[in-house]
């Protein structure tokens, strides 16, 4: 299964939670593992508090000034900020499923992380019952 986030800017955290769920119920899978994976080289998933939105753009303050958009990279596209970002944060998540429903504690939510936006952007699940 797959879905699409549209990113408005270069670097953006979006909660997707919602998103992810909505798969599942369209699965019906009742146990298991949901596996959340980005397709992308500039873009990542993580798990973080989703109850107040300053985590979100704390994050994004502290990622861009590790990695700056200028350091004397190599990398001819000159988007190399964003791959490293992308391989730092990571691009997949695995998370429990009971009763239908993700599996998550009381302030998380899953985040996808864009580093070279804007752009339209796709996420797999993949859901692996228990027997
Ligand atoms: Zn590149």
């Amino acid at each position: 299964m797959q879905f699409t986030v549209k990113t408005r800017s270069q670097t953006e955290i979006i909660d997707i939670t919602d998103s992810v769920q909505d798969m599942l119920q369209k699965s019906s899978l009742e146990q298991g593992l949901c596996f959340v994976f980005v397709p992308h080289t500039t873009a990542a998933v993580t798990i973080n508090e989703s109850a107040d939105p300053s985590v979100k753009s704390d994050m994004l303050n502290v990622i861009n000034q590790v990695i700056p958009w200028e350091a004397g990279y190599r990398h001819m596209e000159g988007n190399s900020p964003a791959h490293i970002k992308s391989t730092l944060v990571g691009a997949s998540e695995l998370i429990a499923v009971e009763k239908g429903r993700l599996v998550l504690g009381t302030w998380q939510g899953i985040f996808f992380c864009e580093f070279d936006g804007p752009r339209t952007r796709k996420v797999n699940i993949n859901l692996f019952p228990f027997k």
